[in-house]
């Protein structure tokens, strides 16, 4: 068994920055990785709205800078999962996959989200070259070109609409003949004469070699396919929140986010456990405010200690 001050859970730009901040406060942090050191942002290619990168940088190195900042401060990366915790009593206990025991009286979730993906041919192998799950990421990309999205919930609707202002024409494929998205939001899809909805449609196929030359859908009523031309492909049909483990003693909402009781603040219902990044954050989700929370998560965790003389 092995007792630290204060345990991160999580390697994405939450979790780094919360790294820099307890470690520039003494915590001497630690942090576990899990099983996508970097987060989301390692399967993305060009970030280009992080401030401070003027000329953009790609995903995978940004997160070497955040890594190599947490580092300098002295953060003990460790690339490992953890697998349980037991958040019963005011020292948390947490173990890693190999079975390691770890004690702490501050923890800071930062476990992110994963997109979800259809799961059809071509859309893993062509991701990064057409294939995003990410609109307002990679939107800019397919400025004057036609795009598809699929989904039909308010991430769809917005990320529709964002579409609409820098593509030339967006393809709404929806499953079902109607959407579940709000209806405000759904009347801007609906008015948006730059945006075509193929109600009761599926995509197929992903079509394209070194990158996105088309999508093949199919309309489930009638049977009939589509080829339809596009560049860019977008997925939004939803994300999960990496929370699973957490879930006997951490209160989440019907999706799985992370319920944090006061907003603006990153305190969990559990004393001495907070939380930052896309675990609890299900309507932003930019690398940049997933860094942000990361930093008030580091600085609450380090008044609770001070607070409780730990
Ligand atoms: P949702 O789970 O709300 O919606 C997912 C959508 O994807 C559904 O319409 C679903 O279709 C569709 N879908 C799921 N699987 C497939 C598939 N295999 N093929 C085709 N379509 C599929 O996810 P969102 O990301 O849209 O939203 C998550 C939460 O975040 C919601 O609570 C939402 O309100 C909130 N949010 C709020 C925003 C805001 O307030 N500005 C912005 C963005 C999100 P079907 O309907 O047929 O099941």
């Amino acid at each position: 068994m092995e007792k630290v001050k204060c345990l991160i859970i999580g390697s994405g730009p939450a979790g780094y920055t919360a790294a820099i901040y307890a470690a520039r406060a003494g915590l001497k942090p630690v942090m576990y990785t899990g099983p996508q050191p970097g987060g989301q942002l390692m399967i993305t290619n060009e970030v280009e709205n992080y401030p401070g990168y003027p000329d953009g940088r790609q995903g995978p190195e940004m997160m070497e800078d955040f890594q190599k900042q947490a580092e300098r401060f002295e953060t003990d990366i460790r690339h490992e999962i953890i697998t349980k915790v037991d958040f019963t009593g005011p020292i948390h206990k947490v173990w890693s996959e190999s079975g390691h025991e770890i004690h702490s009286p501050a923890v800071i979730i930062a476990t992110g989200a994963s997109a979800k993906w259809l799961g059809i041919p071509g859309e893993d192998t062509l991701q990064n070259r057409g294939v995003s799950a990410c609109a307002v990421c990679d939107g800019f990309f397919f400025r004057n070109q036609e795009v598809a999205i699929v989904g039909a919930g308010d991430t769809a609707a917005e990320e529709s609409t964002y579409l609409a202002k820098i593509c030339s024409k967006v393809h709404l494929i929806v499953r079902r003949d109607e959407m579940r998205a709000s209806k405000i939001m759904q009347q801007r899809v609906l008015n948006n004469p730059k945006i075509q909805v193929h109600w009761n449609t599926e995509t197929e196929e992903v079509l394209g070699e070194q990158a996105v030359e088309g999508i093949r859908v199919v309309n489930n009523k009638t049977g009939e396919k589509t080829v339809l031309n596009v560049t860019g492909f977008f997925v939004a049909i939803g994300h999960k929140p990496n929370t699973d483990i957490f879930k006997d003693w951490i209160t989440l909402d019907d999706s799985g986010y992370i319920s944090l009781p006061n907003p603006g603040r990153t305190h969990t219902n559990i004393e001495g456990v907070f939380a930052c990044g896309d675990a609890q954050d299900k309507v932003y989700r930019q690398a940049v405010t997933a860094a942000g929370t990361g930093c008030m998560a580091a600085l609450d965790a380090e008044r609770y200690l001070v607070a409780t003389e730990q």
